[in-house]
């Protein structure tokens, strides 16, 4: 198998994942992770696209954490937010409190999504079984 090598004409997997996106990269991880030969294709050359929003979820956090990949993500540059609320004249409101939440990260984070993708990409260090081929 051809790896990492993005002028290549050849690449051969035991399985192709067409799409890098959120689903495409986690998939693409379990599979190595699991030791099959995995490439992921994605159509666009770089992360450098700002159509989405930046938020990860606790919900989003928690599989992070299962995954063994939460403390990587900390690491990196983000904002945490673990309440949101209004003020209207005198008269405060919390509008969401997340601190009550069943699970490990008790905040919504905030980091740009080409941040995320690097680090979601970033595995493929500690994952040979894994490729990925940019502007496909
Ligand atoms: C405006 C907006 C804001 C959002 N904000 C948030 C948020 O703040 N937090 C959050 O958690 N979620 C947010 N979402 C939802 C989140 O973006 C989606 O749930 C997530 O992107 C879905 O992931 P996916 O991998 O299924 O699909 P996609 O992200 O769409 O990934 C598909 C990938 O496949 C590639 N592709 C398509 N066709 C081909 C092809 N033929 N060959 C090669 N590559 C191809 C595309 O370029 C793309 O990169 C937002 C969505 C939108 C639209």
């Amino acid at each position: 198998m051809q790896q990492n090598i993005p002028d290549s004409k050849t690449i051969k997997a035991c399985c192709c994942i067409v799409g890098g996106g959120p689903a495409g990269i986690v998939l693409g991880f379990l599979l190595a992770r699991a030791a099959v030969e995995t490439i992921v294709l994605e159509k666009h050359a770089d992360f450098l696209r700002d159509f989405r929003g930046d938020t990860i979820h606790p919900s989003t956090l928690e599989i992070m954490y299962e995954l063994g990949i939460l403390d990587k993500f900390l690491q990196r540059p983000h904002q945490e937010l673990h309440q949101l609320g209004a003020q209207i004249d005198d008269f405060a409101v919390t509008i969401a409190d997340f601190s009550h939440l069943p699970t490990h990260c008790k905040f919504v984070a905030l980091m740009p999504q080409w941040d995320f993708s690097k680090l979601r990409c970033g595995t493929r260090k500690a994952l040979p079984t894994i490729s990925f081929a940019h502007g496909v």
